[in-house]
C-alpha cells in the first residue's frame, strides 16, 4: 500500500468537504495515521471515517479532526490540551501546530499505546498524563486552545476554567451517542461566548464532570 499517497488523497477530500486552513491540511498530510491505526485495520487507515481501539473507543475521522482543529484557530505558540488521547493520532498532527501539546487519557490501557507511538515518532512536544480529562490539567494551566474528543452533557466548568484570555475549546456536548460541536472561548472581559456548530458522534466521556463509568 502506497501510504504516501493515500494520505494526500484523504487530504484532498478533506479540501473537497471544505478544509481550506493550509497549516492543518499540511499537518494531516504529515502525520503517518497508518501507524496510529491497530494493525488489523491497516487498509482502512486513510478512509475518512472513524477506527475502532482497543477498550471500544474510536480514533476520530479525520474530517472531525480537521474540523475542530480550525476552529480552534491555531498559532505556533499554543499550548493546547487535548481530552481524549486514544491512539495519539490527534495529538501528533495538532502537535505540528502548535508549542506544546498536553493530552490526557483515562484508559490505562491506552496510554502506553499512544506514548510509544509518539515517543517513537518523535513527537518531542507531546505530554501524554493518565487521568479524568474532565477536570483538566492545572498543572499547566493556562491553555490557548482545548480540544475534547468525546461528547459529554455538558462543556466542564474545570476545562472552561483553564481557557487562558482568549483561549478557545472545542467540545461534542449532547446525549451520550450523539451531540454537536460546541465552540466556548474567554473574552477580554472574563465571561464565555460560545456557539454551536456541526452535528457529530463521539464516544462519550466519562469521568467527574461528564458522564457517570456505565451511563
Ligand atoms: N483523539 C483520539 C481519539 C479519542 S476517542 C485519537 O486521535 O485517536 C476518545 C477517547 O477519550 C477515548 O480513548 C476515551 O477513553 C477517552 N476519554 C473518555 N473520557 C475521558 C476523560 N474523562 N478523560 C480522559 N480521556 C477520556
Amino acid at each position: 500500500m502506497d501510504f504516501v499517497q493515500l494520505r494526500a488523497a484523504m487530504v484532498a477530500e478533506l479540501e473537497e468537504q471544505g478544509i481550506h486552513d493550509t497549516a492543518v491540511l499540511q499537518a494531516m498530510n504529515t502525520v503517518p495515521r497508518e501507524l496510529f491505526v491497530p494493525e488489523e485495520y491497516l487498509e482502512h487507515a486513510y478512509d475518512n471515517g472513524p477506527i475502532p481501539l482497543p477498550t471500544k473507543q474510536t480514533i476520530s475521522q479525520p474530517f472531525v479532526v480537521a474540523l475542530m482543529l480550525v476552529a480552534l484557530k491555531l498559532k505556533p505558540h499554543f499550548n493546547l490540551l487535548e481530552i481524549g488521547t486514544g491512539s495519539g493520532y490527534a495529538a501528533a498532527v495538532a502537535s505540528l501546530l502548535v508549542r506544546q501539546v498536553h493530552t490526557i487519557e483515562r484508559q490505562e490501557k491506552l496510554v502506553p499505546y499512544a506514548k510509544t507511538r509518539l515517543n517513537q515518532l518523535g513527537y518531542a512536544n507531546i505530554a501524554v498524563h493518565l487521568g479524568d480529562g474532565t477536570l483538566g490539567w492545572p498543572a499547566a494551566a493556562p491553555y490557548d486552545a482545548i480540544v475534547v474528543a468525546a461528547g459529554g452533557p455538558a462543556v466542564p466548568a474545570s476545562l472552561r476554567d483553564q481557557l487562558g484570555e482568549n483561549g478557545r475549546l472545542i467540545m461534542p456536548v449532547g446525549s451520550y451517542k450523539k451531540q454537536k460541536l460546541r465552540l466556548v472561548w474567554r473574552r477580554a472581559d472574563g465571561r464565555f461566548g460560545q456557539k454551536t456548530l456541526t452535528p457529530v458522534r463521539f464516544v462519550p466521556l466519562i469521568g467527574s464532570e461528564g458522564w457517570a463509568e456505565g451511563d
